[in-house]
Parts: structure tokens; sequence; C-alpha cells
């Protein structure tokens, strides 16, 4: 089983190879190889941080992935801690996604120009 952070939805679905380092980048390959699996959500520390540089005692960029997480919850109500399968979560992301929503969500975050 997956366990991935609300706006992480967003980074994988989006993932174009791009990321804070090789590990980082293995990583996401290998979670997005992984999505016939259920998929737990949180909004914490999730699969795809335990290989980030950026996680130490908590995220380097609590404010921001916090605030991303938050207002994709508002958006969908997915809920926490719930279990749901990737097909069920795109069923939910993709008419957001193509309202272009996402600049609401996530717009200031450093990988934005990659998420066309
Ligand atoms: S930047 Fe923060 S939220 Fe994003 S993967 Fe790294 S630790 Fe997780």
């Amino acid at each position: 089983m997956l366990k991935l952070r609300y706006h992480h939805l967003l980074c994988l679905y989006y993932f174009k190879g791009y990321g804070y380092n090789k590990q980082f980048i293995g990583s996401m390959l290998n979670i997005k190889n992984r999505l016939d699996e259920d998929i737990i959500i949180t909004s914490s520390f999730d699969d795809i941080c335990n290989k980030c540089p950026n996680k130490v005692n908590e995220c380097l960029f609590i404010e921001k992935v916090e605030r991303y997480d938050n207002n994709l919850k508002k958006i969908t109500k997915l809920k926490e801690n719930k279990i749901y399968t990737y097909k069920e979560l795109t069923n939910i992301l993709n008419p957001i996604i193509k309202d272009e929503n996402r600049c609401h969500i996530s717009g200031d975050c450093e990988w934005s120009e990659y998420c066309k």
C-alpha cells in the first residue's frame, strides 16, 4: 500500500522526471510504477517525503506544503486516512485539473512550470 499526502497526487500526476536529486527521482519513478496498489491519503510525511532531502525533522517547506495539502483537501473532499484506488483518485482529480485549478492549489511551487 502507498501512503501519499494530498498535494503529492498532483506531483505524481505531472511528474516528468525532474526532482531534488537522483535518489528522489528514482523513488518517484518507483512510486509511479506502484499506482495499482491501494493508496492511503495523509497530510503528513508520506512515501515520497521518505527519500526527499528536504525532510529533516519536518519538511523544510512546511508552510507551503501544508497549504497545498489543505487546498487540495478542500477542493477534492478526499478523506485523510481513507484508502482509495488510483482510478478513484484520478476520477476526482481530472475535472479539477481540466478546470486549471492547479494554480490556485500550488501556483507558487518551484516546480510549477513543469505541471502543464
Ligand atoms: S519538499 Fe517536503 S512535502 Fe515535498 S517531498 Fe520533500 S519533505 Fe515531502
